[in-house]
């Protein structure tokens, strides 16, 4: 099996997997108890906190485990909303936030707010005066992700800060760093980090916020009042503590894997290239900074082709790669984000997500290209398949 799909999800660390199945099977405790097993998993959490805080390397602030990436999403956009709603009414976000984001800003609309979605090139790097025109005196939520997980491209996360106290914007600067923790270092200037456990080879259902010191959230969900009182609910220790060791492993090879994954990506690009009417989505310069492109995605366009015949024809090689985002595939019609973009629908149509992790191997890349040049070859040659 050749793995191309790791900002849908990865493979999770098999050291990972032996720590839950410890939380799972002995020290299972119910992390509120009071007696010595419940004290265990509680320190377990404890433990895993100050594993992620490190890892962000974001400073002051504290980390709070959620269910998921969207979950810590919408604390953080309907927190914000909610605690400083007397200052303003408007939120600024782009056209190609993941539906996390994006379905909490169109809630927030038909509650009566005013959102302004930033507009994008065709690489998919943001309108940066669109973004100074949008940020006012009355925007209480700035919400731009880091990396987008379509293209990889790069958001300029620190100008979005930068505007907000030049324009004397009194709102909450927000940042979904799910696709670029522990591939890319993270932007230093947000209130509020969304990051999420399976994208770096630690488990599903495990997300966190990070807030910074002295910033006041409102939380949702309401009850028992664990993690502080910012998301109650019994925590799934098993869970945090492989989030915690995941995000610990991921961000101490990070340098390593993201050279390993440019030499794949820019491997793959000359191969594509060569097939002709191809064209690169990603913008092509890997790096951390703005308009950049993270090392861990390559979009790509094979015209005249359709992506999810060469999906499953890549499948029956044992090669996985995407059409799209997989937390979309699930919903009827195009990209939103390539849609932003201004590919046309045919465009589109022929679009390829690879998304590379630690485990991918630069030998594996040849046979990529060998194998997507056939799908793509005999495509073209036998016509539209419907
Ligand atoms: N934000 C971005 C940018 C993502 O790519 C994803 C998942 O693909 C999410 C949020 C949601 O994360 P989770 O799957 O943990 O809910």
């Amino acid at each position: 099996m050749i793995y191309l799909d790791n900002s849908a999800t990865t493979k999770q660390y098999h050291e990972v997997t032996e720590l839950m199945v410890r939380y799972m099977e002995e020290d299972f405790g119910n992390p509120s108890a009071l007696y010595q097993p419940g004290v265990d998993a509680e320190k377990a959490i404890k433990n895993a906190r100050r594993q992620l805080k490190d890892a962000l390397g974001l400073g002051e602030g504290d980390v709070y485990f959620t269910s998921c990436g969207t979950e810590a999403d919408n604390l953080a956009i309907f927190g914000a909303v909610r605690s400083l709603r007397r200052l303003g009414n408007r939120i600024v976000t782009s056209a190609v936030e993941h539906p996390a984001v994006l379905e909490c800003c169109k809630r927030l609309e038909q509650d009566g707010f005013e959102v302004i979605y930033v507009d994008v090139d065709s690489r998919c790097r943001l309108d940066e005066h669109h973004l100074a025109g949008a940020i006012n005196d009355k925007t209480i939520l700035v919400s731009l992700m880091h990396v987008n997980n379509e293209t990889g491209t790069v958001m300029p996360v620190d100008k979005a800060r930068a505007l907000m106290n030049e324009k004397k914007a009194p709102g909450l600067f927000h940042t979904d760093c799910v696709q670029s923790f522990g591939k890319i270092s993270l932007p230093k200037g947000a209130d509020l980090v969304t990051v999420s456990g399976h994208k770096i080879h630690g488990p599903k259902g495990t997300g966190a916020l990070w807030v910074k010191k002295g910033i006041n959230l409102q939380p949702y969900l309401l009850g028992g009042g664990q993690e502080s009182g910012m998301r109650s609910g019994t925590q799934n220790v098993s869970g945090i503590a492989g989030f915690g060791l995941a995000a610990e492993m991921s961000v101490s090879s990070m340098d390593v894997d993201a050279e390993k994954m440019k030499e794949i990506r820019q491997r793959l690009i000359e191969g594509f290239t060569s097939l002709g009417d191809v064209v690169i989505n990603s913008p092509e310069i890997v790096g951390d900074q703005t308009g950049n492109c993270c090392p861990s995605v390559l979009n790509v366009t094979f015209r005249k082709t359709r992506g999810e015949v060469l999906l499953h024809t890549l499948e029956q090689d044992g090669i996985y790669v995407s059409t799209g985002s997989a937390c979309s595939s699930n919903k009827k019609g195009q990209s939103h984000v390539l849609k932003a973009m201004g590919l046309s629908p045919k465009d589109i149509e022929g679009t390829l997500r690879f998304s590379f992790g630690r485990f991918n191997t630069l030998e594996e890349t040849d046979e990529v290209i060998e194998k997507v040049a056939a799908a793509v070859n005999r495509f073209r040659k036998l016509g539209s398949f419907r």
